[in-house]
């Protein structure tokens, strides 16, 4: 695991600039989550950590090494998003591995790092079945059991919750939480759902056009909001 720094971070999309100088300390081992209505630059600067969008200027720190021109395989990260595709003509074990068979690692170990990481997930059972065989919750963990196998410095998730329904959805933020203790692994964990990031988070990023409106823990979001914005984001309903 290793600690996460956004240092006024700018992003532009032509001549719109979308994020305003951002910055924010992550710690090693923290559950962040960037909470903020849709469109106010989430994703981008999750992506941009993950070196999937270029950064138009600040810095962005992943733990001792500047990473603006590092390519996404150099980051030592794992990304899961809401359209967790996975390969329908392979089985979860092999979607588990499939990174990893990319990088030459050996059948053998493959294996190793799948088995641990299946069970983590209750997946053990599954894992020469097909994703079409599988529920929504399931594919889900797969997605997150590809992220674990390669045991990075830093999880990213994006919405991953969204495409699931109501009931499944709250038993997957406890299984994350979960897995979170589990691993203790850096996350950086983007939502639009306020409650998602109050039951969630060790500490929460309030997003709002391209801006930071507050950082802080749960409860002194809830007990102290910054202004306005935030009061209302945080206590409106889900
Ligand atoms: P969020 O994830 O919070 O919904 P995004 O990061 O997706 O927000 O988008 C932030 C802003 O950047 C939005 O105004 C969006 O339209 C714009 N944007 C995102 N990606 C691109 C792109 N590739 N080209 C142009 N504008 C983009
Ligand atoms: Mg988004």
């Amino acid at each position: 695991m290793a600690p996460v720094k956004f240092q006024d971070v700018r992003k532009s999309f032509g001549s719109t600039e979308v994020l305003h100088g951002i910055t924010v300390d992550i710690d090693e081992g923290q559950f962040v989550v960037l909470v903020g209505p849709s469109g106010c630059g989430k994703s981008t600067l999750l992506r941009m950590l993950a070196g999937l969008e270029n950064i138009t200027s600040g810095e962005i720190v992943i733990g001792d090494r500047v990473v603006n021109a590092l390519p996404p395989k150099e980051r030592d990260i794992a990304m899961v998003f809401q359209n967790y595709a996975l390969y329908p003509h392979i089985t979860v074990g092999e979607n588990m591995g499939f990174s990893l068979s990319l990088k030459g690692v050996a059948k053998s170990e493959i294996e190793d790092r799948v088995r641990p990481a299946a069970e983590i997930l209750g997946l053990s059972h599954l894992l020469d079945r097909y994703p079409r065989q599988l529920s929504g919750g399931q594919r889900q963990r797969v997605a997150m059991g590809r992220a674990i196998v390669r045991d990075p410095q830093v999880f990213l998730f994006d919405e991953p919750l969204s495409n699931l329904d109501a009931k499944l959805r709250v038993s997957m933020r406890t299984e994350i939480k979960n897995l979170h203790q589990r691993l203790a692994t850096t996350t950086v964990y983007v939502t639009h759902d306020q409650i998602e990031a109050m039951t969630m988070a060790d500490k929460i990023v309030v997003m709002h056009d391209g801006i930071v409106e507050q950082v802080g823990d749960p409860l002194e979001l809830y007990d102290r909001p910054a202004n306005l914005f935030v009061a209302g984001f945080i206590g409106s309903p889900a």
